[in-house]
């Protein structure tokens, strides 16, 4: 280990402003389904919820549910319940918890929460396969439970170069979706009410590239891990103006942060970059372990899946389709790859962390060759580690904590003398 003093989290403050953000989102959604102020539609966390908002349902997401009981840790206990209904423990971790999660009526909504006993029932669950299918069979199982339509788009994988084709298949399956959502709204879309939560959606985008492009300054005014808690109104309240506030009222204080030179890691000394889902049932645990080491994880591609840019509010279906399919997770390795490789320099990583989920293979991308390929082009450094998102029985912490340090003693030879070959820690390599 390369520092055996432990320096002290840095808390954001904006962070009391989201608290009251995400309240406010569930007590809606609560009152919505319990006292039918509002229709609810569940909705796939990267997409179509533009559609929904301008549509005027309460809009809630089974993935943010998901990683709720990941970080909460009850997910390892609620998973035998789903596989107990047949839902195998090789499938996503986010589904088997949540599916658990109902079976079992227990979630930590009901501790958050006063008042709140269980998730939101839906009027209508729309799905995107834009990430997994697995997400379809998810949002199958809840229309199946409460006889609710369940709607989707069945989108392209492994793209390359995103063509007018898809671009036009993808706009074609949102429009079939229309009159399914205006039956289950009651209500005729509004396209004037479309292009206005684009254009919030478009702005929520753009303030959380800002908000994570702060990580590019040395020392970064946050990390990884702050990311995966200041994500959540990019995911959950997109499309409005509450996230827009909220990401303006985040970018100031980074910004302080970086004109005053405060550090999210006192004595920043390693820029890494994580590949892959967040272990959400550990996430304190790896965020005090890379601050010991003196390592800020300071970019990733999980919190940078949240940005879309391509929306406009001026061609609502071509560039909701554009932004669905540009996405980094629906890309082929060849997209992949170059996309991590601007990332590297963009935020001057010093190595690379890939995390091998073991029920997420859409989001893992160190099975087929990417990281040596990478490690060839750019010369940064990589290490595997084993785990899962919410199935704390795939990971290990001890062998984790073994690999990481050994690879930040990896990079500090490497600093300390340029020429040294890398030879990588135990599951990395080149
Ligand atoms: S992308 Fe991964 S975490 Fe997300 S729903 Fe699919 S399998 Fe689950």
């Amino acid at each position: 280990m390369i520092n055996d003093a432990k320096p002290a989290f840095k808390p954001i403050a904006a962070a009391g402003v989201l608290k009251k953000l995400l309240a406010d989102h569930f007590y809606a959604l609560d009152r919505a389904a319990k006292e039918r102020t509002a229709k609810v539609a569940w909705c796939t966390s990267v997409g179509p919820v533009e559609l929904l908002r301008a549509m005027g349902f309460e809009v809630y997401f089974p993935e943010n549910h998901g990683a709720m009981l990941g970080a909460s840790r009850m997910s390892t206990d609620l998973i035998p319940a789903a596989n107990a209904v047949g839902y195998s423990p090789e499938v996503c971790s986010y589904m088997t918890s949540d599916i658990g999660s109902f079976i079992r009526k227990q979630t930590p909504l009901q501790k958050a929460y006063k008042g709140i006993e269980g998730v939101p029932r839906a009027d209508v669950l729309v799905y995107n396969t834009n990430q997994c299918g697995d997400v379809k069979d998810w949002l199958a199982f809840y229309g199946r439970q409460w006889g609710a339509p369940v709607v989707g788009v069945e989108t392209y994988r492994n793209v390359g170069p995103v063509t007018d084709a898809h671009v036009a298949g993808i706009a074609g399956q949102l429009q079939a979706m229309v009159p399914a959502l205006e039956a289950a709204a009651g209500a005729k879309l509004d396209p004037e009410r479309l292009r206005e939560t684009l254009r919030l959606s478009r702005r929520c985008s753009e303030l959380w590239r800002e908000v994570l492009e702060t990580a590019a300054h040395a020392p970064a005014p946050l990390t990884f891990f702050d990311g995966t808690i200041h994500m959540a109104p990019a995911v959950v309240l997109r499309g409005t103006q509450a996230a827009v506030d909220y990401y303006e009222t985040l970018l100031s204080e980074l910004r302080r942060r970086v004109r005053d030179g405060v550090p999210a890691v006192d004595g920043e000394r390693f820029r890494l970059y994580w590949d892959g889902m967040p272990v959400w049932g550990k996430l304190r645990d790896l965020s005090a372990l890379f601050l010991e080491l003196r390592a800020a994880v300071v970019a990733s591609t999980y919190c940078n899946s949240w940005i879309f840019s391509q929306l406009d509010p001026d061609k609502p279906w071509e560039s909701m389709a554009r932004a669905y399919t540009e996405l980094f997770i629906v890309r082929d390795s060849g997209y992949k790859e170059d996309h991590i490789g601007r990332m590297l320099e963009l935020y001057h990583c010093d190595g690379i962390v890939f995390h091998d989920s073991k029920t997420c293979p859409n989001n893992t991308n160190s099975r087929y060759g990417l990281p040596q390929r990478l490690r060839k082009r750019t010369g940064v450094p990589f290490v595997v580690i084993h785990g899962d998102l919410n199935d704390l029985r795939c990971y290990s912490e001890e062998q984790s904590r073994t690999q990481l340090e050994a690879f930040i003693e990896q990079l500090q030879d490497r600093k300390s003398s340029p020429s040294t070959d890398y030879s990588p820690p135990r599951g990395g390599g080149e």
